[in-house]
């Protein structure tokens, strides 16, 4: 199996503001070219895209190519589960919206500290095993956002479980909050193959900040070859390690998916000069003072004053990366959802933080910068 696999919870959407409105027409366009390129793996989720992804899944790839042509990826919403009853009810929800008969990997859902006591509580893990024994899975792991303490305890419990899913890109490896190095260590002694989610930490590693493109440039400028983009050089991090089995990308776009598949197509590791490169841009990055937010919208989830947190975050970092503010997107961010500083500070949000961000203060700031003239 090619290492690049098809994240979908950022697919392309009819109207920007609105995660259900998914473009159905381009996705098909996405699929294909995937698939002719010889990449075979998929990734969906309960709640992606406001529920609608596996649905889209079963329109653009399941409906149109054959079962065993490609590979499929879903996940159990632990979150919403609160009694182990539930567990049957979304699995069989999630095979109608998929309209398959069986997931090639199965994952319990962004397991971390908190989560893992309720899994425990409501029996998830003998239930992934008992589907694979049964046939209606044939991978089982779980997706993981806690330290790696966590990660060893889970998987000493849990011997059982074929791979896990973590987050890996160059920002996170020495991360205290997210240690991406640590965890995947972890894997390698349990013996666990790796799945890698955020490679470009949710396009803060597309779009680099001044100073480090032009690091970048300085590096491939000679080499002239268009598909060694910034975000080449994140997935082929990831893609680097040996016990990583697959680099999900969210691809939004043709153009996205065109880049990926072409720089993965023929895949080659980093060389030593490359690694050096990395080092010097995770250096600019780590003095601009962004906020490390991945948009993947868990905090909106369960925040009471439906506060656009994601949008907000990237106003900030853009102001942090150029100085530049922009009151007009604010107002557009805002429209239909709580500003900054109607934050009542009940910490809900940072409850479901996969990247530990504190969220209460960071909007702090942000209505400091945008709401204080
Ligand atoms: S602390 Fe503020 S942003 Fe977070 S969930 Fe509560 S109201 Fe929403
Ligand atoms: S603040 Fe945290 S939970 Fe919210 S979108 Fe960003 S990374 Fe996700």
């Amino acid at each position: 199996m090619k290492k690049l696999g098809f994240g979908t919870m950022r697919l392309p959407r009819l109207n920007p503001d609105d995660p259900a409105s998914i473009d159905i027409e381009q996705f098909k366009k996405m699929a294909d070219l995937f698939m002719e390129r010889g990449f075979t793996y998929f990734d969906t989720a309960y709640p992606y895209h406001q529920e609608c992804s596996e649905g889209a899944v079963k329109e653009a790839v399941v409906r149109r190519f054959s079962r065993d042509s490609f590979v499929l990826a879903d996940k159990m919403p632990i979150l919403r589960v609160t009694k182990t009853e539930d567990y049957q009810m979304y699995f069989d929800e999630q095979l109608r919206r998929c309209g398959v008969d069986y997931f090639d990997y199965y994952l319990l859902h962004n397991l971390g500290r908190d989560r893992y006591i309720n899994t425990e509580k409501f029996g998830g893990f003998p239930f992934i095993e008992k589907l694979k024994r049964d046939g209606y899975v044939r991978n089982i792991g779980f997706s993981f956002h806690d330290d790696a303490q966590t990660l060893d305890r889970i998987l000493t419990d849990h011997p059982e479980v074929d791979f896990v899913q973590l987050q890996i890109n160059y920002l996170d490896w020495n991360s205290i909050a997210i240690e991406s190095g640590k965890c995947y260590e972890v894997a390698q002694k349990h013996g666990k193959k790796v799945m890698v989610m955020e490679p470009v930490k949710g396009g803060a590693l597309v779009k680099l900040p001044d100073a480090a493109i032009a690091k970048f440039n300085e590096f491939y400028a000679p080499m002239n070859n268009p598909a060694l983009t910034p975000a080449s050089l994140a997935i082929r991090y990831a893609a680097s390690l040996s016990d990583v089995q697959i680099v999900l990308s969210g691809m939004s776009d043709l153009a996205q998916l065109d880049n990926n598949t072409t720089y993965m197509q023929d895949f080659k590791p980093l060389s030593e000069e490359e690694y050096k490169l990395v080092d010097d841009i995770t250096e600019i990055l780590g003095s601009t003072g962004t906020i490390q937010c991945t948009s993947c919208r868990y905090c909106t989830e369960v925040c009471p004053k439906n506060i656009n947190i994601p949008e907000y975050f990237g106003l900030f970092n853009m102001h942090a990366v150029t100085g530049n503010k922009s009151n007009m997107y604010y107002e557009r961010f805002s429209m239909n959802h709580g500003k900054a500083s109607e934050c009542i500070k009940c910490g809900l949000c940072e409850k479901n933080c996969p990247q530990h961000i504190e969220i209460r203060k960071k909007l702090e700031n942000f209505a400091a910068l945008y709401e204080q003239e």
